[in-house]
């Protein structure tokens, strides 16, 4: 009756316990049926295998997740299940109202969110303006910084640990000054905690905050603190571009982009956890590096230059020379993504594909049994 998800491929999300520690915690008898399952690997048990081995059903969090764990665990069948995120904790005030006015029952049932296409974009336009000024007002009262409402402003939070190459986007100060430089502004907002045991995970907040000090009023950087669901709330409906750089192919899912596309904030991305799902080029956001599902591996300088060249010569062209246009893609980040990157959608799948399966093939053994 067991279902198993497993998380992430980064390897401190496999727990693994030394062999002298279970048989003092668990006695002779488990231990010794422990070792014979097969999930003690390498003179440790490994909860990861323990799972595998014990339940009926196991799914990864993405599509890619899927294929990812596959490679990981061969010989185990391994479903997909992409994440989603509880859509009425994640919408802002002033989308609230406006769906509220144009799909009633979008709390209920997000999967109406695809009617958002008929909502004209001036209204999108202005509930987003409205989340913009809310985010704005809290940074002020956070940091006494004012950013201007006018400006493209760029959002950034994730746990700060080392797969998320929070630095990435700072990585070429020159380069960033030659775009601001060539009339089109741009600003950033950033938050994320390191944990008190990742060294590399603090020094990369600290790389940022040099970066910051280096752009100067040039390019206005704020490093929010206290990185929490209240401030991401403000975050991912108050910025214009949602940015995410994680390392490929360690992005299991990812859901703060989610929660954006709720809000009409499309994302630049790497392709790596759900965007290699939710995005369509120039229509929901934009990707940086290639969009194959067969490119599992970053390549930074890659990466780098995409980002920068998207930003460039498509992003900030749009968002200055054609506002329409923009809130176009904004339109489809809530339509086409909103609509299915939801919780609601999520446990559905679960309950049928999932719970269903399990308790079906439970009953079939016990009839089997006798
Ligand atoms: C959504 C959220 C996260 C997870 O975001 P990812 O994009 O999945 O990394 C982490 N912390 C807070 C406070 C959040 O709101």
């Amino acid at each position: 009756m067991c279902v198993f998800t497993t998380h992430t491929p980064v390897p401190a999300g496999h727990d693994k316990f030394p062999w002298d520690l279970v048989t003092p915690v668990l006695g002779p008898r488990r231990a010794d049926l422990l070792q014979r399952s097969q999930c003690c690997i390498g003179g440790t048990l490994n909860m990861t295998y323990l799972a595998l081995r014990f339940s009926r059903y196991v799914n990864g969090v993405a599509l890619l997740h899927e294929q990812v764990s596959e490679s990981m665990f061969p010989g185990y069948p391994i479903d997909a299940i992409t994440n989603g995120v509880h859509a009425p904790t994640w919408v802002s005030r002033p989308f609230s109202e406006l769906f509220d006015r144009h799909i009633p029952n979008w709390p209920r049932s997000p999967q109406y969110m695809r009617y958002a296409l008929g909502i004209p974009r001036a209204e999108i336009r202005k509930a987003h303006a409205a989340a913009k000024a809310e985010l704005l007002v809290e940074v002020q009262l956070r940091t006494g910084r004012e950013l201007n409402p006018d400006v493209f402003t760029i959002g950034f939070a994730r746990r700060a640990t080392g797969y998320k190459r929070a630095g990435l986007f700072f990585s070429d100060l020159e380069r960033l000054r030659r775009i601001v430089r060539s009339g089109r502004p741009m600003q950033v907002v950033l938050a994320g905690l390191a944990h008190p045991n990742d060294v590399s995970g603090q020094d990369m907040i600290r790389a940022v905050f040099r970066a910051a000090e280096e752009l100067g009023d040039e390019l206005p950087v704020v490093y929010l603190e206290g990185y929490n669901m209240a401030l991401a709330r403000f975050m991912v409906s108050g910025v214009d571009v949602w940015l995410n750089t994680p390392l490929k192919p360690y992005e299991a899912s990812g859901t703060s982009g989610m929660k954006a596309a709720l809000n009409g904030v499309p994302s630049l991305s790497v392709v790596d956890g759900w965007w290699y799902e939710g995005l369509l080029e120039g229509v929901t956001g934009w990707a940086i590096g290639p969009v194959g599902r067969n490119v599992t591996q970053s390549d930074e300088q890659l990466e780098r230059d995409d980002m920068y060249g998207k930003l460039e010569n498509t992003i900030l062209p749009l968002f200055y020379d054609d506002p329409d246009g923009y809130a176009a893609v904004m339109r489809h980040a809530i339509a086409l993504n909103g609509s299915f990157f939801n919780a609601q959608r999520m446990l559905e799948q679960y309950v049928t594909s999932a719970y269903h399966h399990a308790r079906e093939a439970a009953h079939a053994d016990d009839f089997r049994m006798g």
